[in-house]
């Protein structure tokens, strides 16, 4: 007996069932029920053949079903099919399995190997058609014909109805691997440009990453709203101070892009929908440069609001909680897929023309960060708890290089009780920062790792962030911080410094004397360029803060065009990158607001790489898969009728363990983040607490939802923090 051969294409390929866990559990075999059915029919007046068209015997042919092999095992005569016997391991019973048994009865009695694809059964039809083709090629002495069941019956969008089962045809021309700031972007850039099926997996319950997170703004050179305001910049000014705040470490040639394509980003950003309107001073950049929001209120919310509304209208699916697993390459190294995990635990392929990995840094991921720096042993992180480098690992086994990996970035004002950051926005506003003595002891404006190395050279490593009512006034982002307890408030700066338990007197003298550089123009202690305000309205205000981990400057290797490099800088075929996930654009110390630009820039520059690629490399398909829902926990939850405050707060709520501390992110009126910042909770059963409970909050923006079975105190905990923030903050 011979074998036919079966199709490499479809070899090994996995699909998804979404809603129930079938595949595993369901295998027939047909053999059982083909047998006396092929028997009845082989006797049943089939068509008098005469031609001598096969060589008499037992031929076989597979191919890929719906839950697995389909293999056809065909007897035939010199003229004749004489039996025919289908054997589907895994097909399901009431769909598949009745699929098979008609056309078995349809070959057999027409004595024609083509017959019409069994409705609701299109993939286990194909399967079944590809596995005779091969089988009678055999009997005809050919070589096993090339399956028939490849991309044609891939696209033809395969939906096995039959109640709820439904099979994703997994294939799209780009897959996005994240669905932050630089993800989405690449999907919008490409869609926008002509790509017809591009889709992005993205791990956590909702998009936006880091993201989210990012308050201060962009940083964009010579743009029409810094020309507006009378602000002289350049190009060149703009590279020189990245440069030089990157140690010189940076690639010259990624800069270059970036600053070249920033003012183009800002207009980018404000076409989609957002708003990017106001310019503010930073740390590190020689002027006005970081844009803002017109309501100086943070950027990340602003611009995640503006790419998933823009996602939204382009029909770009977002499979969340879709974590992908490896990238798939061929021989040759080409990029030919990824292999993902699906909410409900299936591993699949997804196979692609191109793939951008857009996955973040690792700032979430302390083994990992302390494995490329030592030094950072111990440190808090601001970062989303999706930040854990998987595109690091995953770029690293199809033979990605990495530049400057251990160059991870400490911001210098994060409250250490709470990790919440404060914005360099409050110290470009006017703050200044004091130790425990009471005195300032560095430019509050150098670049982060010159102000977080000071810091922590101070009296117990801590500093405090002081500022005045004129400062308060002036950005949107102190309210957060008031309202989430993490500012002390006093009369005077005496009083301040005697709640805080720092040297009162001394605190007031530090003052007087920053106003007196303030007036003069020059700080002559420690050469501060920009002192907008004298800090001589009371009252006073005081945050606590320490260094803690905030960007992984270093990543994978690419060139101008977001292409992935090997460490020798080859390019490796089909495969993209962009966003913190990537290294070379910042260096040895990233500008704030420049990571915000480079996401916007180089996310558009691999969604068009991408495209472009897919075009040369077979052209655009019509897209096939389809989001679902984020989590099995959300389907059915209906929203509540409520608006919010918006802010970023923090809550306790306890739990199985003990106290945790949870982060809600508050924009445009809905919940649109939950982070839990600290916790006791007991591993394995916590994460489906977390995922579960926070999805379906998010789903219904309220905290009255179903608890998760065998997490019931965890589960309890998280509604608890989160209720008692929406309902101090509810509008309506
Ligand atoms: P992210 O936005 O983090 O998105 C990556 C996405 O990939 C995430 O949603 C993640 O869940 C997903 N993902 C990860 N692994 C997988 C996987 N295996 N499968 C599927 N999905 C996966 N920069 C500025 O320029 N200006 C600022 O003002 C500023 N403020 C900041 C404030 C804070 C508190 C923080 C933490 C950062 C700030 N930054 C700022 C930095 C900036 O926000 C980030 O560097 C940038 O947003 C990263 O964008 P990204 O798209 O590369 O990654």
């Amino acid at each position: 007996m011979e074998k036919g051969k079966q199709n490499g294409k479809d070899a090994g390929k996995a699909r998804n069932i979404k809603g129930f866990g079938i595949m595993a559990v369901l295998a027939i075999i047909l053999i059982l029920a083909a047998g006396p059915i092929t028997k009845a029919i082989k006797n049943a007046g089939k068509p008098k053949m005469t031609e001598e068209i096969y060589t008499e015997g037992v031929y076989t042919g597979t191919a890929q079903g719906f839950g697995g092999e389909v293999t056809a095992e065909v007897t035939v005569s010199k003229t004749s099919i004489e039996k025919l016997v289908f054997t589907g391991e895994g097909e399901t019973p009431e769909i598949g399995g009745k699929a098979l048994e008609t056309i078995t009865r349809t070959v057999l009695e027409g004595q024609n190997p083509e017959f019409d694809t069994v409705s609701g059964a299109t993939v286990t039809s194909e399967a079944a058609r590809s596995a005779l083709h091969q089988a009678l090629a055999l009997a005809r002495g050919e070589e096993a014909a090339e399956s028939t069941q490849g991309a044609a019956s891939e696209a033809a969008a395969a939906v096995e109805t039959g109640g709820a089962v439904t099979v994703e045809p997994l294939q799209a021309d780009i897959v996005i691997i994240g669905a932050g700031g630089a993800g989405m972007t690449a999907a919008i850039e490409a869609a926008l440009n002509g790509a017809t099926d591009v889709i992005i997996v993205e791990k956590m319950p909702i998009t936006g990453g880091n993201t989210t997170r990012s308050t201060g703004g962009l940083n964009a050179a010579f743009t029409e709203y810094q020309k507006r305001d009378g602000i002289e910049d350049s190009e060149e000014l703009f590279i020189e101070d990245t440069m030089k705040g990157g140690k010189e470490l940076n690639d010259p040639a990624l800069v270059k892009v970036l600053v070249e394509n920033s003012a183009e980003a800002v207009d980018w950003v404000n076409e989609i929908g957002g708003d990017l309107s106001v310019v503010g001073q930073f740390g590190g950049a020689s002027v006005k440069r970081i844009h803002r929001p017109g309501d100086t209120s943070a950027v990340g919310p602003m611009l995640v609001k503006a790419l998933n509304a823009k996602l939204e209208e382009l029909g770009i699916p977002v499979l969340l909680e879709t974590t992908a697993k490896k990238i798939l390459v061929d021989e040759t190294g080409k990029v030919t897929g990824v292999e993902v995990e699906y909410p409900d635990g299936k591993t699949v392929e997804i196979a692609a023309t191109a793939v951008v990995i857009a996955t973040g840094g690792f700032g979430a991921n302390a083994d990992m960060v302390v494995s490329y720096n030592p030094g950072l042993e111990g440190f808090a992180s601001t970062n989303h708890s999706g930040a854990t480098g998987d595109g690091i690992r995953m770029a690293l086994e199809v033979g990605a290089g990495l530049t400057d990996i251990e160059q991870i970035q400490t911001h210098p004002t994060v409250n250490p009780d709470t990790t919440i950051m404060y914005t360099e926005g409050v110290r470009g506003n006017g703050a200044i920062l004091v130790n425990k003595e009471g005195k300032r002891f560095v430019d509050e404006l150098s670049t982060r790792d010159v102000v977080s190395a000071a810091i922590l050279s101070q009296t117990e490593g801590k500093s405090w962030l002081v500022f005045d009512q004129d400062v308060r006034d002036s950005l949107a982002a102190i309210e957060k911080y008031v309202s989430q307890g993490i500012i002390i408030e006093a009369a005077s700066p005496g009083e301040l410094g005697e709640v805080l338990g720092i040297d009162g007197e001394a605190l007031e003298a530090t003052i007087a004397a920053y106003k007196g550089f303030q007036e003069g123009g020059a700080d002559e202690e420690f050469g501060r360029k920009d002192m907008s305000l004298p800090l001589q309205t009371g009252p006073y205000y005081a945050g606590l803060c320490v260094p803690a981990v905030h960007h992984t400057m270093g990543g994978i290797k690419i060139n101008p065009q977001s292409e992935v490099l090997t460490e020798e800088g080859s390019v490796i075929p089909g495969l993209f990158a962009a966003g913190e996930v990537t290294g070379g654009v910042h260096g040895g110390n990233r500008l704030g607001g420049n990571a915000v630009t480079d996401v916007v820039v180089f996310g558009r520059i691999a969604g068009e790489g991408a495209r472009a690629y897919v075009e040369k490399n077979g052209g655009y398909t019509e897209r096939e898969m389809e989001a679902f829902a984020a989590s099995s926990s959300t389907e059915g939850i209906e929203a509540v009728d409520a608006e919010y405050n918006d802010g970023t707060y923090t809550a306790t709520g306890k739990g199985n363990n003990g106290d945790m501390m949870l982060e809600v992110v508050i924009s445009g009126g809905k919940v649109t983040a939950i982070k839990i910042t600290e916790h006791k909770e007991t591993p394995g059963i916590y994460e489906k607490a977390e995922s579960d409970v926070i999805a379906a909050i998010l789903a219904r923006q309220s905290a009255d939802v179903d608890v998760v079975a065998g997490a019931t105190n965890t589960s309890k905990g998280i509604k608890e923090a989160v209720d008692s923030i929406l309902k101090e903050n509810l509008k309506k």
